[in-house]
Order: structure tokens, then sequence, then C-alpha cells
């Protein structure tokens, strides 16, 4: 028997509409598996158990009352970067801690409107500056396929709560791959929109040119439905773009894969690959090629670059947004008498080591006389990488490639060298610099039984499209309908 953990948000939709179940049955069920496998995880900085069953009654009375809510008694739990009402929301920093926001993100006023159960905040890396949760300022997340290794990151908290069914779905953020890596790592549907489809009001900023946030969840089609309530434009944020949302459940099943114009970037296929990422990878794009998609080689000639680009882009933006934690304006305040004094105190205490890191790189790239050399070049970089997608989507419909070159790896593994973490979204992080869309979709399991991602790119805007090809893979296969050994 499926236990109500298991379900889809798809498939309790449809069984609470039936009122086969109510949202406060589901609830509890979450919150009783919260309790026991939390514990062993560790994915939640907070958790909102009277909050998640006053929202469970609330949609309950709805339903009842003949309202039929997008996502009616639906359970989430949400990255704690994005910014909640009255409850504390600490981006994984110690700096912030105790901080309650007195307003929600746009992305969860919408959610709450469409009748999202909130069970709690989730872990991350501090600020969203990582790729395992290592960086986080409280405790790392472990990964429910493997407690020994990484879930992954940033986001790394919603990858392990959705998949050890703590959470049916989650957001994530992404500047660099947040979304993406996890969404691999935890064997899960992972989708970053286009730079602009997203709100990101009240999204607490790391790299405001390259920030979104977007699903992480078990189906395609639940990621669809987040996407939906989520996406469109905001008066509050001027980056949110007014494109046409489309219905994006409706459009799963449009279409043929019969023609499709696949690409295969070749610097993305380079040395460095575990072969049993590449293996997956290849056998889901062999499939792909069985279903009547034409595969192409293309190149992105500028890839080689992304990753120093990224770092002097994303840091300088991050020195900018971080200057605001000062014990005056924000920041748990360590007083010393005296103003600059305070400021020294409060950062050097309520800051982690890659955040300090981070802000003295962006700081030293914007500073006087170094400006052009470092930031004002990136920028341009940054446009050739932009083109080199423009260029490819002039070719090819999507984009296909593994979502990061390895899978899970152990706690430390890569801590004592920063380049060394830096290397897992090499994969990711020019989708960012180039704004558009992308997708992880498990394609796999490598040896150790740790999950796969296959990475779709879209052209802006096409998240319908990403949507499509991957529920047409998911469709025929059944990796994201395995569950780890933990919640068996
Ligand atoms: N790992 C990348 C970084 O540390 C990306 C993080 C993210 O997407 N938030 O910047």
């Amino acid at each position: 028997m499926t236990r109500l953990i298991d379900l889809t948000i798809t498939e309790a939709l449809a069984r609470l509409r039936a009122q086969d179940i109510s949202a406060v049955e589901l609830t509890e069920a979450h919150l009783a598996h919260i309790a026991a496998t939390e514990p062993t995880i560790q994915a939640f900085l907070a958790q909102t158990a009277d909050l998640a069953l006053a929202q469970a009654r609330a949609a309950d009375a709805a339903r009842a009352a003949g309202t039929d809510l997008p996502l009616g008694g639906i359970p989430l739990a949400i990255k704690d970067v994005l910014s909640t009402r009255g409850v504390a929301t600490t981006c994984g920093s110690r700096i912030l801690q105790g901080y309650i926001p007195p307003f929600d993100a746009t992305c969860i006023a919408r959610l709450s409107a469409a009748g999202m159960v909130l069970l709690g905040k989730l872990n991350c890396d501090e600020f969203a500056m990582g790729s395992s949760t290592e960086n986080s300022g409280y405790y790392p997340t472990r990964n429910p396929w493997d407690v020994g290794r990484v879930p992954g990151g940033s986001s790394g908290g919603s990858g392990a709560a959705v998949a050890a069914r703590m959470a049916m779905g989650s957001l994530g953020t992404d500047t660099g791959g947040s979304i993406r890596l996890p969404g691999s790592f935890c064997g899960l549907a992972a989708l970053k929109p286009s730079y602009g489809r997203v709100s990101r009001y009240g999204l607490v900023a790391y790299g405001s040119s390259l920030d979104q946030a977007g699903p992480m969840t078990r189906s395609v089609a639940d990621c669809a439905r987040l996407l939906q309530v989520i996406a469109g434009p905001d008066p509050l944020d001027a980056t949110s773009r007014n494109v046409p949302v489309p219905d994006y459940v409706a459009g799963l099943n449009a279409g043929t894969l019969k023609g499709l114009r696949i690409g295969l970037p070749r610097e993305y296929f380079g040395a460095g690959l575990q072969p049993d990422v590449e293996a997956a990878v290849r056998a889901a794009i062999a499939w792909y090629a069985s279903q009547g998609a034409e595969i192409h080689e293309i190149s992105l000639p500028h890839s080689e670059y992304s990753l120093a680009t990224y770092y002097i882009v994303a840091t300088s933006e991050a020195s900018a947004n971080l200057a605001k934690y000062d014990g005056i304006r924000f920041g748990a305040r360590v007083d010393q008498g005296d103003v600059i004094e305070t400021y020294k105190a409060t950062r050097g205490a309520g800051f982690g080591p890659e955040v300090k890191r981070r802000i003295m790189l962006g700081t030293y790239a914007l500073s006087a006389g170094y400006y052009d050399a470092w930031y004002g070049k990136a920028q341009a970089v940054r446009t050739l990488i932009r083109q080199d997608f423009e260029q490819a989507f002039a070719k090819v419909d999507v984009l296909m490639s593994a979502v990061s070159p390895t899978t899970a790896f152990k706690f430390g593994e890569h801590t004592a060298d920063p380049m060394q973490m830096y290397l897992a979204d090499i994969l990711t992080i020019s989708v960012n610099l180039a704004g558009i869309p992308g997708m992880s979709i498990p394609c796999g399991f490598d040896r150790d039984g740790l999950p796969i991602g296959l990475q779709i790119l879209a052209p802006a805007f096409k998240e319908d499209v990403l949507l499509r090809v991957a529920h047409a893979y998911e469709q025929a296969t059944d990796w994201h309908t395995r569950r780890p050994a933990l919640v068996q």
C-alpha cells in the first residue's frame, strides 16, 4: 500500500479532491515522518507544525466549502533564503539567527494563496554559497541515499527533505546550480526557471543578476504545478518579466519527441565525467533518439571561462548584497560601543569562512583600479557565454548533459580546497550567466546506488519545453519511483 508520504503532489491532489484523504491526515503523516527521520537527515532549520496543522484545517474547510485551490492542503517545506512572514529566516547564517521577516517573499505568498501547508524552513549553505550544505552556519544535511554523503547544495535541505519524504516538494534557489545539483544528488525533478520568470522579491539576495527560485519535487508534473503557481510578473520585482505563463500541466503531454533537436555541448562531455554518470546520461539521450529525436553535437566555445566569470560576477554582487548585515541595519549585533568596531565584530562573528572569502573576493573585484580588469572583463565574457547559448539554440531546441561530473560526494571530501567544491557546478553555472532555464531529472544510479541527474536546458522562457521533454522520459522510466533504503 502506498503510504501518504510516498504520494506525489499530483496523486495527493487527486485524492484530496476525491475527499478520499484530508489535508489534516496528509499533514499529520508528514509531521510523524519528520519526527522519525529528521534526527538522521537534519534538513530543517525551523519546523512549523502548528502553522501546518492550522493551514491544513483551513484547506479542508475551503474544500468542504467548494473552493478548489491548485495546491490546497499540500505540505511543502521551503529553503531558508526565502522570507516567510512570522517564521524565522536565517539563510543558513548565524548572522540572521533570530530574524523573523515581517513579510512574505512573493513566491511564498503565491504558494500560500494556492493552499500550501508550510512544514518548515530548510537548511542550506550560508547565504546559498556552496554545493554541499557543509557551509551552513548550523549543521550539514545528510543525503537520504547515503547518510555519509552530502545532499548537494546550496539547497541541500530541500533535496534531502523531499527525497526523504519529509515534504512533498520544496522551493530551492539557484544562483549557479543550487536547485539542479541537489536535485541530481537526491534523485529529484528540479527546475531553475529563466531569470525573470519568478519574482525575487523576498528571496534574500546572493547574486542578484543570477538568483532564481524554483521547484524541487518527486515528479515532473509536480514541478509543473509549483512553477505554475510561482511564475509570472510581480510589481515588487522590477527584474520579473511580463512574459505570458503557459498552462504547464496541460502542456506536459503536448507534442511529440519526433524531430526534437537535441544538442550535446561538446565541452560538457569532456574528461572528468565519472564513467557511470556519462553512461547514464548517454543512455537517456539514446532513449530520446529512439523516440525520433535528432541528436546534434554542438559547441559552447566560451565554457572554459564560465567558472572564472561566475566567481567574479557572483562574489561582486554578494559583496554588495551582504553589506547590509552590519549589526545596525540587519544582523545579530555584537556591540562594541563604537560603530566601526561593532561592524567588525558583528561581521567577524556572524559570517562563516566561505562567506568571508566571497565578500573579500567580490570587494577586490569591484575596487577602484581593479574594476575594469575584473568585474568589467567578467561582464564582457558573460555576454559571450550568453551568445554561445543563443547560437546553439538557433540550431537545436534543447541541450542535454550531466548536471554534475560526479554523484554525491562524501562529507569533507571537498572542504579543504574551495576550487574542488566550485567544480561541482561546472556544468550548471553558465546557465545562470545566460539567464536560461534548466532542469535536472533522475536518469539512473551509479554503482554505489547514488542518483544521477540528466540536465536539460532550453531557451529563455521555454520552461514548458523543458517540462514536456522531461515528462516524456519520466513516463518511460522508473528512476523517479525508487526510494532511498532509509524510507522503504
Ligand atoms: N555552488 C555555487 C556557489 O557556491 C552555486 C550556489 C547557488 O546556486 N546558490 O556559488
